[in-house]
């Protein structure tokens, strides 16, 4: 199989091209990489239409067999998995060592989701009666991925689905499809027909999938905006919704942290994926005692960081995956520069080829400014000074974000009580960014609906069932 070549869609287990093609860019170049297939209406209507015929047999199979095949797709990728990382910096831009985290994750998701199961639970039992509640598959779930992990985010949603019972239907970003098209190509043969399907377009597919009758649920990660519009269309037939959306997470630094070693795991916290991350710390919180002296650090550390392609060795950090969010972070900086906001690093967007934008570090700006209030999803980041904890707390709160936070002190236990005050989905204390298998995340607020990871998250992949058997109806039984 040629990862660098000819992307079909996967459809009822079959290659499918398109009538119409769009281009796939590289984003450190800037140069077309693929033409990849635009699917038509007709195209999605038959990948869903596959996806029922398949949905009775498939939810019929022994879970352990569906667990089997899930968990030989995390061999799959492993098997694949230099050609993944490639084609992964290709098209998402990110650094090697990105790309790594990034491709061993998938692998390990699915062997460890293929792991979990649903028990049914007896509820209610005596003489009379039993009350069971189990889990039954929903039918045909609707998964739409974001381009910041491409082929991580695919896995978190097919692995519990396959897992659950329910057959697939995928469409991944328009800026980043290659690995999940490839996906769908390595597992034509390991699932019976129409049991994944991988579909590729624009918004447009995305939107005709949430208001298909034929889709039982949409599992959704991008942006609040998209996810508000999903939910709306998914009304039409009552599908289930997860919605994973975006966060703007406050980081709280406390006075007692040892500076010098803290300043790279903030950094990091901050800019991992060239901060194109959902979880990134958005809002860095420093308390006045050590905020210079952290603000000094950090700009140090930065310093010594390689921005540039990605399939270059020595990288750290890659460029801002396409063109809309590139224009978008130059608007950010250009209005923090009209603010007249002090820029301690960056700020100034190189000229040439590649959507790169330098890591960005502001000093101090009021509280209502852009670069605090929205999700800069780039190198972009805010340092604030703070005093007083209440007053932390409630700035760190004061957003209808509430995806993850952070607090950092040597005294965990103090970090404890005031990450527990935190109105978001994960808390961390002294890390940042461990997620898991058996780790439910989601976002409170505008940050999302529902879970993923865990049983919790596998739960959402099924409906509850309840049977209640009446042990001695009258006219039966020994007599
Ligand atoms: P996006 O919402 O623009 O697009 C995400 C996906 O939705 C794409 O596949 C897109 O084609 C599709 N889409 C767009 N409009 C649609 C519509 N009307 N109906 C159906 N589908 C539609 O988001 P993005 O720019 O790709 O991703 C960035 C955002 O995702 C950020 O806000 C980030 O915080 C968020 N994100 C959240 C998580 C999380 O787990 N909470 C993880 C990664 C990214």
């Amino acid at each position: 199989m040629d990862f660098f070549a000819n992307y079909t869609m996967s459809i009822n287990g079959r290659a499918e091209g398109a009538e119409r093609q769009f281009e796939a860019i590289n984003p450190a170049t800037e140069e077309a990489i693929a033409r990849v297939p635009d699917a038509s209406r007709g195209q999605l209507d038959a990948a869903v239409a596959a996806a029922r015929a398949a949905f009775p047999a498939w939810a019929a199979r022994p879970i352990a067999e569906r667990q089997a095949l899930v968990s030989k797709l995390g061999d799959l990728i492993d098997a694949h998995a230099g050609a993944f990382k490639r084609l992964l910096t290709r098209e998402q831009g990110k650094a090697q060592a990105g790309a790594e985290w990034e491709v061993g994750g998938s692998a390990v998701w699915c062997r460890e989701i293929a792991k979990q199961r649903l028990d049914t639970h007896v509820v209610e039992q005596d003489a009379d009666r039993m009350v069971e509640t189990r889990r039954v598959p929903l039918g045909v779930v609707g998964a739409i991925t974001p381009w910041n992990f491409p082929l991580l985010l695919a896995v978190w949603k097919i692995a519990p689905a396959l897992v659950a019972g329910n057959t697939v239907v995928i469409k991944p970003s328009p800026y980043t499809p290659l690995c999940t098209l490839k996906l769908g190509e390595l597992v034509r043969d390991l699932f019976p027909a129409g049991v994944l399907n991988v579909v590729s377009g624009g918004n447009e597919l995305g939107q005709w999938m949430t208001a298909h009758k034929g889709i039982n649920k949409i599992s959704f990660t991008g942006s609040t905006a998209t996810g508000r519009k999903i939910m709306e269309s998914s009304a039409s037939n009552l599908k289930r919704v997860t919605l994973e959306l975006g966060g703007n997470d406050p980081a709280i630094v406390l006075p007692d942290v040892n500076v010098e070693a803290m300043a790279k795991e903030l950094f990091w916290a901050a800019f991992q994926n060239s901060a194109q991350f959902c979880v990134a710390a958005k809002r860095l919180y420093i308390h006045d005692d050590i905020y210079d002296e952290m603000a000094k650090a950090l700009v140090g550390y930065a310093k010594t960081v390689k921005v540039g392609d990605g399939s270059e060795q020595g990288t750290d950090l890659g460029p801002i995956q396409n063109a809309m969010q590139f224009e978008k972070l130059q608007d950010l900086l250009k209005d923090a520069r009209d603010q007249g906001l002090n820029f301690l690093l960056g700020g100034d967007v190189p000229k040439g080829k590649g959507y790169f934008v330098p890591v960005t570090i502001i000093d101090n700006p009021p509280e209502d400014s852009r670069v605090v209030t929205e999700e800069a999803f780039g190198p972009v980041l805010p340092l604030l000074r703070f005093k007083d904890i209440d007053d932390v707390v409630a700035r760190a709160n004061n957003t209808d974000y509430g995806l993850a936070g952070s607090v950092w002190s040597a005294d965990a236990e103090q970090a404890k009580k005031i990450g527990a005050q935190l109105e978001c989905g994960t808390v961390w204390i002294n890390e940042i960014h461990s997620f898991g298998p058996h780790i439910a995340f989601g976002g409170h607020k505008q940050s999302g609906m529902g879970v993923e990871n865990s049983l919790e998250g596998l739960a959402e992949y099924t409906n509850s069932q309840t049977i209640v058997t009446r042990k001695n109806p009258p006219g039966v039984g020994a007599g």
